[in-house]
């Protein structure tokens, strides 16, 4: 969506394909990350989007059994905005759709499923779509496979995946939230469990990080025995876990790391979870793909205006945000084969890592993995000369 808007307000001709009716698909991350909130700021947005309903999140914490430990902190990031915002992804893909459809290049089709990719020779030169009514065939100079991390574009151009794989799923489920609760998101390792809550106001969205594969254990424990767990590692929560009726209300969500070794080819090119599947882990993931659209964008708008892009312009997107996809996938597998795979091998609440409490201690260090998560490696801007406001 941002690609497409970036391009669109470039003067290029954009189509955007969605297959769902609406954005209303859970969950996928709440996190605007201050990276984002800064290119808003470039693109003169900023304003409008804070007038949306969202919660500002200034500092992080994890919680190791009952103690507290601050591990991140925004107020020091060198950024316009010196916090996260969380607001439902749909509310934010709803505003740049809305902001994007005042631009004539712009066009969004809802309901609208890639199945195939058209081509001539090695060239490809469009798409295949399937809507509720008909199937049609859209031609175009360039195709750009942003349809995450089980991207249909990917495996129908070829391109060959690497897996680098991650040792746990994620269930999902919703806990009610009272008055009284903390606002703030909470990380908590307790007795083997690794548990997080994201406020979204009327209920905490939780999950639970389980050893892949370990969902089928749990059900064959029964309800009994997942409430019992839930009881465990929801904290002040932990009196609400008879809420959750039966495991239909318990979603698995399968996490994969992967990354293609090719982004591109002729007419072709994959960007964000289509080109890299990024773990929840550090919640960087919408960061990346927006960075993506951005290198995109400005890398390709100029050439676009003119003429289809070249194989080698294509491998110019790869080259820019490849580095930065490598090492924060490697930020998260240290995370998942430090962190996460030995708490959830203990049985007992693991004592504090030293890191932990070296962050707990001295707040300026708390601005790295703030800078980390908020901002990323090699941050992209807009370019002002390229995204003047068409309207
Ligand atoms: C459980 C979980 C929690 C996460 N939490 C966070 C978080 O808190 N913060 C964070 O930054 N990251 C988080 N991530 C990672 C983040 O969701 C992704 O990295 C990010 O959404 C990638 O964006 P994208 O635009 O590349 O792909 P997506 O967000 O997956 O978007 C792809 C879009 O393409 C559409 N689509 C798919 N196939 C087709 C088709 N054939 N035709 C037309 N449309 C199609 C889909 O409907 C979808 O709208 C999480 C990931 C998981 C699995």
């Amino acid at each position: 969506m941002i690609c497409g808007y970036l391009l669109a307000r470039a003067g290029v001709d954009v189509i955007v394909l969605e297959k769902h009716k609406d954005f209303l698909r859970d969950f996928r991350g709440d996190t605007i990350h201050p990276s984002t909130l800064e290119l808003m700021a470039e693109l003169g947005l900023l304003d409008a989007f804070l007038m949306l309903t969202h919660d500002k999140v200034r500092e992080v914490a994890a919680e190791i059994g009952k103690d507290r430990f601050r591990v991140g902190d925004f107020t020091q990031l060198p950024t316009r905005c010196k916090f996260m915002v969380f607001m439902p992804q749909w509310e934010f893909l709803d505003f740049i759709a809305g902001e994007a459809q005042k631009l004539s290049t712009f066009h969004l089709f809802m309901e609208a499923e890639v199945t195939q990719l058209l081509a001539r020779g090695r060239q490809i030169t469009g798409v295949r779509v399937r809507t509720p009514d008909s199937e049609g065939d859209i031609t175009a100079n360039l195709v750009i496979g942003a349809d995450g991390r089980h991207s249909t574009v990917r495996a129908k151009a070829g391109l060959k995946v690497l897996d680098i794989g991650a040792p746990f799923d994620v269930l999902w489920l919703r806990l009610p939230f009272e008055s009284g609760d903390p606002t703030e998101p909470v990380a908590r390792a307790v007795s083997g469990n690794f548990f997080i809550m994201l406020n979204r106001r009327t209920y905490w969205q939780c999950a639970m990080i389980i050893p892949k594969g370990g969902f089928a254990d749990m059900k064959a424990e029964g309800m009994g025995g997942f409430r019992a767990r839930l009881r465990i590692c929801a904290g002040f929560a932990r009196d609400r876990a008879d809420s959750i009726a039966s495991f239909d209300e318990v979603s698995l969500l399968t996490v994969v790391i992967d990354r293609l070794e090719r982004w591109s080819r002729a007419g072709l090119l994959c960007i964000g979870d289509a080109a890299h599947a990024m773990s929840p882990v550090g919640g960087v993931g919408i960061n990346l793909a927006i960075q993506d659209a951005v290198a995109t964008a400005n890398i390709l708008a100029p050439v676009l205006r003119q003429r289809p892009a070249s194989a080698a312009e294509l491998r110019r997107v790869q080259r820019r945000r490849e580095f930065p996809t490598r090492a924060t996938q490697w930020f998260q597998v240290q995370v998942q084969n430090r962190v996460l795979a030995p708490t959830m091998r203990a049985t007992m609440t693991p004592t504090a890592p030293l890191a932990l409490r070296v962050l707990n201690r001295w707040r300026w260090l708390r601005q790295w993995p703030a800078r980390m998560v908020g901002i990323g490696v090699r941050p992209e801007h807009v370019r002002p000369e390229i995204f003047q406001a068409r309207r």
